[in-house]
């Protein structure tokens, strides 16, 4: 396998790869609603929840953007933006009809609990919606700070989070951090093929989707939840990827999920500290650094198209600076089943890049 540092679609492992191609049952027969059941229970220690829901559906994680505010939405919502992501989900609400209030920071900015308290104060949002892992920039946002101080200034507003790119790399705490949303996809750090969203709901937001008109019918929360809790969905699941994720939890659940964490800040560790002894900047400021991708500036100017191909050669894959950031920044990912010993190998071939093209 060729180490993909990328952050997503990343390796999947060869077990999962075959898990997909198990023979195909009906969906609607004793066998498939067992896994189906099986999978979301299983993946609810992932999101940091006991009893909320899961919802699995055949989409990427942008679905689960339109589901969130399609159900959730009859009012005012606010989009809290520092990067590309989260700016997504805001244009996301525009073009299903909403009309969200955005606050708007650097992109090298966290949003903190101090600049979204002091933005609800005395509005009455519907939701909010926050990126927990932005990875344009490589930065992880305070969500569970976030959480706390909209719950004190603004109680009735749900809270609904895109963990992407953190899920299952990095500590998520549905029930701890009392938020409403936690979406996420299945090709970054679960390691699965793109193709499978993962939406944890609480009570609170189903109560909000049954008042909110016109929700749509394949994203309708409602209509999932009276499929889930027969063990199925309104419309044909992806199966093969049910099945690959039915497997993939089995593997998360063995590794142990505060190791899988481990090993991801370690890795996390070992390519900033890397990137900073060798004069690269860090686009994310200090404690807000990303455990699953770093964004590292160019500030050694470094022909980085030149280093992609020289990667290449050596079957290693890194991914450019994103949007705007391309040509200044390049992305080194760390998810998934990476180890601290595939990132040492990666970093050593990039030394030897700027060695040799000094
Ligand atoms: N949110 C974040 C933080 C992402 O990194 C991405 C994709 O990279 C998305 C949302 C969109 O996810 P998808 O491509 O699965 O729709």
């Amino acid at each position: 396998m060729s180490p993909m540092f990328v952050p997503g679609p990343v390796d999947v492992s060869e077990e999962v790869l075959q898990a997909q191609t198990q023979a195909m049952i009906p969906h609607r027969t004793p066998e498939f609603e067992e896994i189906f059941r099986n999978a979301d229970i299983n993946a609810r220690p992932l999101f940091g929840t006991k009893d909320n829901r899961v919802f699995i559906t055949a989409s990427s994680g942008t679905g689960m953007h339109e589901a969130t505010v399609r159900n959730l939405v009859s009012g005012k919502m606010l989009s809290c933006v520092n990067g590309a992501f989260s700016n997504r989900w805001h244009q996301v609400a525009e073009t299903n009809g909403k009309q969200p209030d955005i606050l708007e920071l650097d992109w090298q900015q966290p949003v903190t609990a101090e600049v979204v308290a002091d933005k609800i104060k005395g509005q009455q949002y519907d939701i909010i919606t926050i990126v927990h892992n932005e990875t344009s920039t490589g930065l992880l946002n305070p969500v569970g700070e976030v959480a706390a101080a909209v719950r004190e200034v603004a109680p009735d507003t749900l809270i609904c989070v895109d963990a992407v790119s953190s899920l299952s790399g990095a500590p998520v705490k549905m029930d701890e951090w009392g938020v409403d949303v936690i979406l996420t996809s299945s090709q970054k750090c679960l390691a699965l093929p793109p193709g499978l969203s993962l939406c944890a709901v609480s009570e609170r937001a189903m109560a909000k989707a049954a008042d909110v008109p016109q929700r749509g019918w394949y994203f309708d929360f409602l209509r999932m939840e009276k499929h889930r809790t027969t063990n199925s969905t309104p419309a044909t699941p992806a199966m093969s990827l049910v099945f690959a994720l039915a497997k993939q939890l089995e593997r998360i659940a063995q590794e142990g999920l505060e190791n899988r964490f481990a090993r991801h800040a370690a890795m996390a560790e070992r390519t900033q500290k890397w990137a900073l002894a060798r004069g690269f900047g860090l686009y994310a400021p200090e404690g807000y650094r990303s455990p699953t991708v770093s964004t590292v500036e160019n500030t050694l100017d470094i022909d980085l198209k030149a280093l992609g191909n020289f990667l290449l050669e050596r079957d290693m894959r890194i991914a450019s600076g994103y949007g705007a950031l391309k040509g200044r920044t390049f992305r080194i990912g760390h998810m998934g089943e990476l180890t601290v010993d595939d990132v040492d190998v990666l970093l050593a071939a990039i030394d030897q890049f700027v060695e040799e093209t000094k």
